[in-house]
């Protein structure tokens, strides 16, 4: 099968052309100013329509678009069902009839999370898994599961893709959600300037050179032996490593496959979380996997097929 793939992010959309599990061209688009959903898909038909032409193929050869977006998406009726501060018109717009208007395919959308877990299920790190726990660390954090071969979705669609949102501290810090001490709250790219700024000994630390701390900054000065950022980095490790044991005891997973733009560090992060998991989480049948995302900034790209082959 052949599709149009689009996964949409805060910053970036990732439009492609896929064939089963191969991506045969892409192009990113820069979204970092856009906050009308809208004028992003008109960009998006244009990318698509100029990627088909450069492989010699017409829309006729595509079999429909998969759209991951960064929200909350009831793929049953191609819904986006709420958005947080990015793209709040989307909820309005019915992608559906868009799909056949701008490019006269059939379409699914569904959260970009899923999408990334429906990639690695079906050509990454969770091949051959049928029961399944995603996080995805980077500016937020993202938590989806599929369960018995099928993503969670839930009677509201936001079933089991709120990992991020999963409180680790009753209490800690204000979430972009409305709750307090989410997971994301603590240990997140968002959340991290912030928790730099309030933490004992950062004016001091060799952090305070940097404008914004990100994850990249802040796991270099703790690998250069900062007591703050080494303090601040284990944090952030038992935060991640907290959100993984509840997402075991909800979801009972038998790998959770770990990705986002700090897995750059994935030879600290992964063995930690891992023993973390293997020491708390009560798993009385074995021990759960723990692996780094194979297929990175693609993996949504790779799940259009499946989710557009996808039955209800
Ligand atoms: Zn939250």
């Amino acid at each position: 099968m052949k599709a149009l793939a689009v996964d949409i992010g805060g910053t970036h959309a990732n439009c492609g052309l896929v064939e089963d599990r191969n991506i045969l061209a892409c192009e990113c688009i820069d979204v970092a100013s856009a906050t009308n959903i809208r004028a992003v898909l008109s960009r998006v038909a244009e990318v698509f329509q100029k990627l088909v032409r450069s492989q010699s193929l017409s829309l006729g050869n595509f079999q429909g678009i998969a759209v991951g977006f960064p929200g909350l998406v009831d793929s049953r009726i191609g819904r986006v069902v709420s958005t947080n501060k990015k793209y709040d018109d989307a909820p309005g717009v019915d992608f559906c009839a868009w799909g056949l208007q701008a490019l006269g395919l059939p379409l699914r959308i569904e959260n970009d999370a899923r999408m990334a877990l429906l990639g690695e299920s079906y050509a990454g790190a969770a091949r051959g898994f049928g029961d399944v726990v995603m996080m995805t660390l980077g500016t937020g954090i993202g938590g989806v599961a599929m369960i018995e071969g099928r993503l969670l979705r839930g009677k509201h669609a936001q079933a089991g893709c709120l990992g991020g949102h999963i409180p680790v501290l009753f209490n800690g810090r204000p979430c972009t959600c409305g709750g307090i001490g989410c997971a994301e709250a603590e240990a997140s790219g968002w959340s991290l300037p912030g928790i730099v700024k309030d933490f004992p000994g950062s004016s001091e630390s060799s952090l305070s050179k940097y404008s914004l701390v990100g994850f990249k900054q802040l796991f270099l000065e703790a690998a250069h032996g900062d007591k703050t950022a080494l303090a601040i980095r284990d944090r952030c490790l038992n935060v991640w490593a907290a959100d993984a044991v509840a997402l075991v005891h909800a979801y009972d997973p038998e790998v959770i496959v770990i990705g986002g733009g700090v897995m750059e560090s994935a030879n600290i992060i992964i063995p930690y979380i891992e023993s973390h998991v293997h020491k708390y989480a009560w798993t009385p049948w074995g021990k759960v996997r723990v692996r780094s995302a194979e297929l990175a900034n693609n993996a949504a790209l790779v799940g259009a097929v499946p989710l557009l082959s996808e039955k209800f």
